[in-house]
């Protein structure tokens, strides 16, 4: 999926603010953040959106949810934070790249 902006920060190919990486899942600073924390989770192998995961990804969708908090914590967000997933133009999605978003700080807005 080449033309991809997620695969081609995965692969190095566009700069991002790395937070953490590892085999199955890269993490990294929002372009536009809109809190104080504002991380995007993604899969390493390209899914385009949540309803595009099956059963094959369970896996890989369990460590992408249990990776957040600690993820959290590493920002200082003792306190809670909150993820997001946008699914499809219906749930906003702007990057066809599955990813979850983490939102944490004292800016952190409220639903609408
Ligand atoms: P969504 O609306 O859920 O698809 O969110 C896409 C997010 O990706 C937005 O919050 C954008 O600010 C963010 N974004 C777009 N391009 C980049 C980029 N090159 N690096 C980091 N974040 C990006």
């Amino acid at each position: 999926m080449s033309d991809c902006l997620f695969c081609k920060i995965v692969d190095g190919e566009i700069p991002s603010s790395k937070v953490f990486e590892d085999e199955h899942i890269y993490v990294f600073e929002d372009i536009n953040p809109k809190a104080d924390v504002h991380l995007l989770v993604i899969p390493k192998i390209h899914i385009s959106r949540l309803d595009q995961a099956t059963q094959a990804h369970a896996e890989l969708l369990s460590h992408m949810m249990l990776s957040l908090p600690k993820l959290a914590r590493q920002q200082g967000l003792e306190d809670g934070f909150r993820s997001i997933i946008n699914t499809g133009p219906g749930g906003g999605q702007e990057v066809d790249h599955l990813h979850i978003h983490i939102l944490g700080g004292k800016k952190l807005p409220g639903f609408h």
